[in-house]
């Protein structure tokens, strides 16, 4: 059994938020063992489960009591991929920023810093039973597994695209240099729409990967790298189930709708057990 563990000391970063274009500064304190994560909003505290997801339009938004916080989804994959169980984040803004667009910059601050190895033991639970939801031709299956493993596939009608399928244990992935680095992505024709709509006011060349019909706009991180940053998305939203789950997981076009609806599904089916 492996222990909890939180951060050894405060990190603080500061930014824009992909969506708002807003400032926002974020503190992730250490925190007590079994306290897990949390965020501080205007002196709410909203816990990271899945019960307090509020909207999942194009990235996943927590909220309780008129307090809110947009865009949490990278910060917890980086916390759930770094092996961080408790933390306190405290939010002065209303959107995580972005920072280049990946989970990497996080992972780096949280080692730079260190962990703390807690007494508690690490929560874990064994699924009995096999978990879904489905919405048309996208799904996300859990049947009980010893280990935590991942199947993922996309498929995007777009020529340097198409469909791409990895899978990924879990409990032995090298996070930081296997999913961290990849950045979110977008469609030049849905980032021209989004715009014109008054969204993605902080999406800039420098913090998220634009997909041209012909091109990409910067070199890939990894050949794969839409994949592996909706990889790191499905960590992060997954996170909000508050515990690891062991079982084998396929996620089939997974988006922050679908991801947190099944970590609600998941957080039912174990409190009812
Ligand atoms: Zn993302």
């Amino acid at each position: 059994m492996s222990r909890q563990c939180t951060l050894k000391d405060a990190v603080s970063v500061q930014g824009v938020g992909v969506h708002t274009g807003k400032q926002c500064r974020v503190t992730v304190r250490p925190a007590d063992e079994n306290a897990g994560i949390s965020f501080y909003v205007g002196g709410q505290r909203i816990p990271a489960l899945a019960e307090y997801v509020v909207a999942t339009d194009r990235c996943t938004t927590l909220g309780l009591d008129g307090a809110r916080v947009m865009t949490v989804e990278h910060l917890l994959s980086a916390l759930a991929g770094s092996g961080v169980d408790n933390a306190h984040v405290e939010v002065d803004g209303e959107e995580i920023p972005v920072l280049d667009g990946s989970a990497k910059p996080w992972v780096e601050r949280f080692y730079s810093v260190g962990l703390l190895e807690q007494r508690a033991e690490r929560h874990r639970i064994r699924l009995t039973r096999p978990v879904s939801v489905m919405a048309g031709d996208r799904g996300i299956w859990a049947m009980p597994h010893p280990e935590r493993l991942l199947i993922t596939t996309v498929h995007y009608d777009h020529p340097l695209i198409g469909t791409q399928v990895a899978w990924f244990h879990l409990d032995k992935i090298d996070y930081l240099e296997e999913i961290a680095p990849a950045r979110t992505f977008g469609f030049w024709e849905e980032v021209e729409a989004l715009l014109a709509r008054g969204k993605a006011l902080g999406g800039n060349l420098e913090n998220a990967l634009v997909i041209f019909p012909d091109r990409y706009s910067s070199p890939l991180r990894f050949p794969d790298e839409v994949l592996r940053h909706k990889v790191l998305d499905i960590i992060g939203d997954l996170a909000l189930v508050g515990v690891q789950v062991e079982a084998l997981f396929v996620a089939v076009k997974p988006s922050h709708t679908l991801n947190t609806a099944f970590a609600l599904a998941l957080r039912q089916t174990i409190q009812g057990e």
